[in-house]
């Protein structure tokens, strides 16, 4: 027989799979002899086995619960359902990763019309007793038949009103006797039936509607967000209530060992005299700060403080607890490693090193990777953040806060922000041409787009903060204006954005600068030390390469060369290079641009002093780079000789229905080698002279995108090598380089050991091939992978989160094809993934040399590598 239900004393903190995190600390508290209310814990499995059988609880397992009940009665001196001295429980969800306030739970079960008098009697406190029924009543009715809380606001409400008083503990017995009478006449009402009696009944009900809870749309909108798998289930904890609503020496509170936001040493917390269970965080009543507990009551304050120590030291961590006072007796109720921002994470963690209690290695461990966002970038001005209004949600594209006035161009956008305003660039989606104005832009918003959208790619590159495909806009971009959550937005109207969170508000909040300190430091230099995996990052400017060396990257793993073209200087000749007739022409064109795009490496190279740089040959589809507006169709047609309709009429000879998977990548070096040419030439010439100039030993490392077949990279390479051996000659140079490519295309994958004969490096180009594997267009796929979260289909955006099923397989397998060949073949990703801890774990493992993302990221990948290293050595 399977066991599905554990008392406290029989678990301990290991068993927090089964037990979930709650349940498996108030065993473990139990343990070290702390006062804890006494109960049981219905397992995680039991959870599983619930959907299993169809959302039913087995005989089995109720049987079990049945007999741990008795087992509690026999502990507490009290028989559940008597109508003299009932015994009261708490039934409280508790999964294996915390989830606050996703799930539910019930207090005070057990009541019913007859034993709540006996309860009354017994405890000789008449006020306290209805209070608790109706709180009961109340609770039970909202988790477990799912009516609206409002109902029984609305008569609380009332009565409070019609006393003419403000607070619940104003009200007597018998005016809660009133309110009982109201809400049981509106549950029945509402449901159908009389509100039920039976306490057995009520417990299992309140164990289903624990279970079902995992399932509410909340909580699995926040194990998407949290990377917690679907298949976990929840765990239930049935345990004997405590009072803390018995009168003036009763209380309920919550309490920090650090502070949560700024990881200060010392306790932190609140309370709230005569309350029970949520009251102090509804903020009806002002709660006390947990100090005053020393004048009020110094005794438990002592003894609190005495647990509380004890249980730091226990964890060795920050916790978080809850605690009730019943009568001047403290309990325990929960404790849990505290949830807390960044700066905090980084601050208790060099504490804890340096009292001694952990590690440096742990210190490492317990750092949320991703959290480190939130250091880098502005956040809101708490303060400021309080009063303003959302007007809707979308996705965090790119992290930060922002706020400035709306511009629905990149070139308003950009003239505004030259005349020193604060700008927001609102569009239906973005694109290369809008690059100026998303660099003037202090936050992004976009209608359409997901994680992987143009916005979103070149909005976490840039560090700017960006909201993508939120639909709910309706936007009028001819008249400049778009509504969101009932408001109405014109250009020049204040909005702010949270690209953490992807909330949009009406306003101008105010931001204000994140500070990196000596603790991310120490942090990071303790994480390079325990990883293998290189990180690099995605630059395309000087700046940006800057940034990421500033921010530790190792060398840059993917610089894209066509951002440098959409320049206003340069974006012409690029256009008269496209729709140029002959090849003489083309070339005129293109060596036109040779200067710039060398002096673009150039300056990349001497930022990067000497780290490796991976050079990415032209890739984008062309139409890309076509004129759109009229007055630069007017203008290429002035600067080319050709009529405005002849212009017009190339431009729609280049028209492609699908163009990420038309004209692009190396098939544009196959039709125009002359491209090739250009681009070797340029950084050929980039890296001999810099390492002149400079003393450095740069080998350029050439890649080709987009390659299907060897004998297509073959050719494309041939072209390079041809120009990059003519210009060491030129230049009577000696200097080595490198030719690779980008495995984007499950085909290459598949043949990675032929392509790997001719490539001197793989660069996995994830987010490609992640569209490519699934066939979802990375642009469009927002617009229906809601429903697949929804149906639970998938329980992750792939393009956020390597698919390592299904698209890591195809890396791993290419990987070690590549290598079969050629074993010392150099292996990373560039896709988005490179910054996702996930995927950067799943990096580490199969052996790649490293990832690549976008500077803000490179904290994140340089920690979760760490951490992957780390958690192999122990498992070793
Ligand atoms: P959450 O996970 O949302 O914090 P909990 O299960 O921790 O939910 O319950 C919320 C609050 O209910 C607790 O902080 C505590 O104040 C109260 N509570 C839960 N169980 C009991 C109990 N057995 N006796 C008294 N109060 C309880
Ligand atoms: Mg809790
Ligand atoms: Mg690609």
């Amino acid at each position: 027989m399977n066991k599905w239900v554990y008392l406290f004393k029989e678990g301990s903190a290991e068993m927090k799979n089964l037990l979930g995190g709650k349940g498996s600390n108030l065993a473990e508290m139990t343990n070290l002899g702390l006062p804890i209310p006494q109960g049981f814990t219905v397992t995680t499995e039991a959870c599983t086995d619930y959907y299993k059988s169809g959302k039913e609880i087995t005989e089995e397992i109720q049987a079990q619960i049945f007999d741990s009940l008795k087992t509690l009665e026999e502990q507490q001196g009290k028989k559940f359902g008597d109508t003299e001295n009932p015994l009261l429980v708490s039934v409280r969800s508790g999964a294996r990763a915390s989830m606050p306030g996703m799930m539910d739970t019930i207090l005070n079960l057990g009541l019913n019309d007859i034993s709540v008098e006996g309860f009354a009697k017994r405890t000789g406190n008449a006020r306290f007793a209805y209070d608790s029924y109706r709180r009961f009543i109340q609770m039970f009715s909202d988790v477990v038949m799912e009516m609206s809380k409002t109902f029984f606001e609305g008569i609380l409400t009332e009565a409070k009103d019609s006393k003419g008083v403000k607070f619940d503990t104003d009200l007597t017995a018998d005016d809660l006797k009133a309110v009982i009478v109201r809400y049981k006449a509106i549950y029945k009402e509402k449901m159908g039936e009389e509100f039920p009696q039976e306490p057995t009944v009520q417990l299992m009900e309140a164990v289903k509607a624990v279970f079902r809870s995992w399932d509410n749309p909340r909580a699995i909108v926040y194990r998407r967000m949290n990377d917690i798998p679907g298949d976990w289930g929840t765990a239930v904890n049935v345990q004997a209530m405590v009072f803390g609503n018995m009168g003036n020496t009763s209380g309920t509170g919550v309490a920090f060992t650090r502070n949560p936001s700024t990881g200060e040493k010392g306790i932190y917390g609140e309370y709230l005299i005569n309350a029970q269970g949520e009251d102090v965080v509804a903020g009806i009543r002002t709660p006390q700060p947990i100090t005053k507990l020393a004048a009020d009551m110094p005794k438990v304050f002592e003894r609190f403080m005495e647990i509380a120590n004890k249980l730091e030291a226990h964890y060795a961590d920050m916790q978080d607890m809850e605690f009730t006072i019943e009568d001047e007796t403290l309990y325990f109720l929960q404790t849990r490693n505290g949830k807390r921002t960044a700066p905090a994470a980084l601050q208790i963690a060099c504490d804890l090193v340096d009292e001694g209690k952990i590690t440096p290695e742990e210190a490492v461990k317990r750092i949320d990777a991703k959290s480190l966002d939130q250091l880098l970038h502005p956040i809101f001005v708490p303060q400021a953040l309080k009063d303003g209004k959302v007007l809707g949600q979308a996705l965090p594209a790119s992290p930060g806060a922002a706020s400035g006035k709306v511009y629905f161009t990149a070139d308003e956008a950009k003239k505004h922000n030259d005349d020193g305003e604060r700008v927001i660039l609102v569009r239906l989606e973005t694109s290369p041409e809008d690059i100026e104005g998303m660099h003037a832009a202090e936050g992004i918003l976009t209608v359409r787009g997901g994680m992987t959208s143009h916005a979103a790619v070149v909005a976490r590159g840039m560090g700017t903060a960006c909201v993508s495909g939120c639909g709910e806009i309706r936007i009028d971009e001819q008249a400049k204006v778009f509504e969101l959550g009932g408001e109405t937005i014109s250009e020049g109207d204040y909005i702010s954005l949270d690209g953490s969170t992807g909330k949009i508000y009406l306003g101008d909040i105010s931001t204000e600068e994140a500070v990196i300190g000596g603790n991310f430091e120490r942090i990071m230099g303790w994480a390079d030390g325990y990883r293998t995996l290189k990180v690099r990052a995605n630059a395309d400017t000087p700046a940006d390469a800057a940034n990421a060396v500033k921010l530790g990257a190792q060398g840059i793993g993917l610089c894209r060369t066509e951002h440098m073209f959409f320049e206003p200087d340069r974006i012409p000749k690029i256009r008269r290079m496209i729709l140029s007739t002959s090849q003489e022409a083309r070339e005129e064109a293109l060596n036109e641009l040779i200067p710039f795009q060398k002096a673009d490496f150039k300056g990349i190279y001497e930022v990067m002093e000497g780290r490796p740089v991976t050079i990415r040959f032209l890739d984008p589809p062309l139409h890309e780079f076509l004129p759109t507006d009229e007055k630069d169709i007017a203008d290429l047609a002035a600067d080319m000789g050709l009529s405005i309709e002849q212009i017009k009429d190339a431009c729609t000879s280049l028209h492609e229905f699908n163009p990420m998977m038309g004209h692009r990548g190396c098939r544009l070096a196959v039709t125009y080698p002359e491209i090739a040419r250009m681009q070797t030439r340029a950084v050929m010439e980039a890296a001999i002279e810099i390492n002149d100039e400079k003393g450095f030993n740069i080998i350029p490392e050439i890649m080709i995108p987009l390659v299907c077949e060897k004998k297509e990279l073959k050719y494309v390479k041939d072209i390079v090598v041809e120009t990059a051996e003519k210009v060491k000659k030129e230049k009577n140079s000696d200097i080595k380089y490198m030719i690779g490519t980008m495995i984007e295309i499950p085909r290459a994958a598949l043949l990675a050991n032929e392509i790997a004969e001719e490539a001197e490096f793989f660069s996995f180009g994830t987010n490609d091939l992640t569209q490519m594997t699934f066939g979802f267009s990375r642009d469009d796929a927002g617009k229906f992978l809601d429903a697949y979260y929804k149906t639970k289909i998938f329980e992750s955006d792939p393009f956020a989160r390597l698919d390592q099923s299904g698209v890591g397989q195809l890396v791993e397998m290419a990987a070690k094809k590549g290598r079969s060949v050629r074993p010392n073949l150099k292996l990373g990703i560039c896709g988005e993934h490179g910054g996702d801890p996930a995927s950067v774990e799943f990096c580490h493992k199969i052996g790649l040399n490293y990832v690549s993302c976008s500077p803000f990221r490179v904290p994140i990948a340089r920690l979760a590598a760490a951490q992957a290293a780390l958690k192999e050595n122990t498992s070793k």
